[in-house]
């Protein structure tokens, strides 16, 4: 049975095998890995945790005390394909999938695949986000790991607020304007999730509410949403998402 953690879903996805130079006997009963803390099975590779001196993440670790990392986690922390092509991904049972294009992410976000699957994005460089992500169990509680934050995004209420924001738009542009690829966000736009601003809503829509067009009854559903959920509603937004190629075969 696939144990639930990002890297156990790699190997799912990718059919990467995994590595160690030791196998699991006795010595690691009951013990579970440092860094994903999934269970160390007898007859599994396995191997020190080893960390260089340049980590920066032990607090990311599931069990910091424990000396040993899965074969899992060292097939996908030892690829340095996961910090630079593969980094802002979904990962799901029929592989991995690039998530750094506007259209691509409103695909993985407006129809997710079956759960289990893993969302991570990447916004500095080198960043280890892979095997950070958390697993995502609920197409309705939907966790992002992005960059330093885990975000979860409550996929009803989004979409419920994507209605809105379509009647928000649909108020503020002029007649015969033509139709873009995507509605404009209510929210300050922030892909990467690095701007204080991100989340804060536009001015147009207090305008609204200041001309009496709209009332908070209107936006009930933008104005629930977290800074997480504000940063995704643009992917919801999308209104062309295009299927990406998987990535898999560049990770092997
Ligand atoms: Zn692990
Ligand atoms: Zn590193």
């Amino acid at each position: 049975m696939m144990q639930l953690s990002a890297t156990e879903l790699v190997l799912a996805a990718t059919g990467l095998k995994p590595e160690g130079s030791d196998v699991c006997d006795e010595r690691h009963t009951g013990m579970s890995c440092a860094v994903c803390g999934v269970s160390l099975r007898a007859g599994d590779p396995v191997d020190d945790l080893v960390l260089p001196p340049s980590f920066t993440n032990h607090n990311a670790l599931a069990h910091p005390g424990n000396p040993w990392r899965c074969g899992a986690c060292t097939a996908v922390m030892t690829r340095s394909v996961f910090q630079m092509g593969a980094s802002s991904v979904l990962i799901c049972r029929d592989g991995i999938f690039p998530i750094m294009k506007k259209e691509h992410r409103a695909w993985a976000l407006q129809t997710p695949p079956d759960t289990p699957f893993a969302l991570c994005v990447q916004n500095a460089k080198q960043q280890h986000v892979v095997w950070r992500t958390p697993v995502t169990l609920s197409k309705e509680q939907i966790l992002i790991r992005v960059g330093e934050q885990v975000v979860r995004l409550r996929r009803s209420l989004l979409l419920k607020a994507a209605d809105e924001a379509r009647y928000l738009a649909q108020l503020k542009s002029e007649k015969g304007r033509p139709v873009k690829d995507a509605i404009e966000s209510p929210f300050v736009a922030d892909w990467k999730f690095q701007s204080s601003d991100g989340g804060r809503l536009k001015w147009f829509v207090y305008k609204l509410l200041e001309q009496e067009q709209i009332t908070t009854d209107n936006i009930s559903s933008l104005l629930q949403l977290n800074a997480g959920e504000a940063w995704a509603l643009g992917a919801f937004l999308h209104e062309r998402p295009i299927a990406p190629e998987s990535i898999t075969p560049s990770i092997l």
